[in-house]
């Protein structure tokens, strides 16, 4: 049986992982390792440790569905909409780009993280966290792939769906494998950086505010703040509150390298400028988004990159498409295509 590893338990990874369970007829054995301790990736959901049913979600917000998306990726949202995982949101964004006629929004009950949750549970992947690749070594037929603080483990796929930065931050035969242009092309792509607050309430405090969700234009450090618990529209409030407060890209460059304790003091003075008597939150999680979203993606080559046909490697991501739903979708198309001319 074929041993697939696929790096990376976002939405790339898990979109990929559940298509090559539905799309192959051999068996396969499909392995996801991620070093975060949880799924998700950037649609991280994040739980408010002293009460593990409020959550609040540090990446991706909602899911925007573009007239053209919505018809190429119907059965996609079609799936998630069943399952219950999407739910049209019903929230008004205060300040929302104006988006074309006939666009959805949709948002997650039980969080962002729970789409990626859904197709890694299709896929019937052994899933691992913890595990954080750091070298990938050519031998003959396979790859052999070590990992920090564990022992290697030999595949006769990977797939690495991280940001771009990251794929060339690996160790081994990865960097002679790269064509000079791929390398250029890989080296080119960029991302924005911002910080994320998570704050966590206790059930019945009451947060002052007319809107679920809204964009701040009139201040340099914070751009979007929502009632993550309304958002979502989690209708219980029993289990606390939890609000989302994202920074705005210049702020998130700024303060890149200073210590998260220092950024997440200036983040809260900034709140209470632009919310004077906001409720002191019980618990904050701070998240630093280093690779946020993609401001230039992978020039002429759309979803995915082929770094060696056999054994394959492949990466795709969405600094292979762009940063949203759809981007991550069309990768793992992309990708799956690769997977399956394959194997
Ligand atoms: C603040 C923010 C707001 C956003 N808002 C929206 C939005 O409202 N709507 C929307 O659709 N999209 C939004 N996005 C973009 C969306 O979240 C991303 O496009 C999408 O989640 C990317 O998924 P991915 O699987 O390609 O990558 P990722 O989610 O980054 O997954 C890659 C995974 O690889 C793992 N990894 C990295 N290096 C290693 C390693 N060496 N070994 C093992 N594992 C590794 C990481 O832990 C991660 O889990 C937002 C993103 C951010 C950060």
């Amino acid at each position: 049986m074929s041993r697939v590893l696929i790096v990376g338990a976002g939405l790339t990874g898990g979109v990929c992982a559940c298509l090559l369970r539905r799309g192959t007829a051999n068996p396969l054995h499909i392995v996801v390792w991620d070093k975060a301790r949880g799924a998700g990736g950037r649609m991280s959901t994040s739980r408010n440790p002293n009460n593990l049913f409020c959550t609040v979600d540090l990446g991706a917000q909602y899911i925007t569905a573009t007239p053209y998306y919505s018809k190429i990726h119907k059965s996609f949202y079609q799936e998630l909409l069943t399952h219950g995982v999407l739910k049209p949101l019903e929230a008004t964004v205060e300040g929302m780009m104006a988006m074309e006629e006939g666009t959805e929004h949709y948002a997650t009950p039980s969080g962002m993280s729970s789409i990626v949750k859904h197709y890694l549970k299709e896929a019937g992947a052994e899933v691992f966290f913890g595990h954080q690749i750091t070298h990938i070594y050519h031998r003959g037929l396979w790859w052999e792939v070590h990992r920090k603080g564990g022992s290697p483990e030999q595949f006769d796929v990977v797939v690495l769906t991280m940001p771009v930065p990251q794929i060339l931050q690996l160790q081994g035969d990865i960097g002679s494998l790269l064509s000079e242009s791929e390398r250029l092309k890989l080296e080119d792509v960029s991302y924005s950086s911002r910080y994320a607050l998570g704050l966590f309430y206790k059930a019945g405090v009451q947060i002052g505010v007319p809107w679920v969700a809204k964009y701040v234009f009139n201040n340099p450090c914070i751009r979007y703040i929502a009632i993550d618990d309304k958002k979502s529209n989690l209708v219980s409030e029993e289990f606390g509150r939890s609000v989302v407060v994202h920074t705005s890209v210049p702020f998130g460059l700024k303060h890149l390298e200073q210590a998260k304790e220092e950024v997440q003091a200036i983040i809260l003075q900034e709140l209470q400028m632009v919310l004077p008597g906001f409720p002191e939150p019980e618990t904050i999680k701070c998240q630093k988004w280093r690779y946020s979203q993609v401001t230039r993606s992978v020039a002429d080559c759309p979803g995915q990159m082929t770094l060696l046909a056999k054994p394959l490697l492949v990466c795709g991501g969405d600094g292979f498409t762009h940063s949203n739903f759809d981007g991550c979708i069309e990768s793992a198309l992309k990708l799956f295509e690769v997977l399956k001319s394959s194997l």
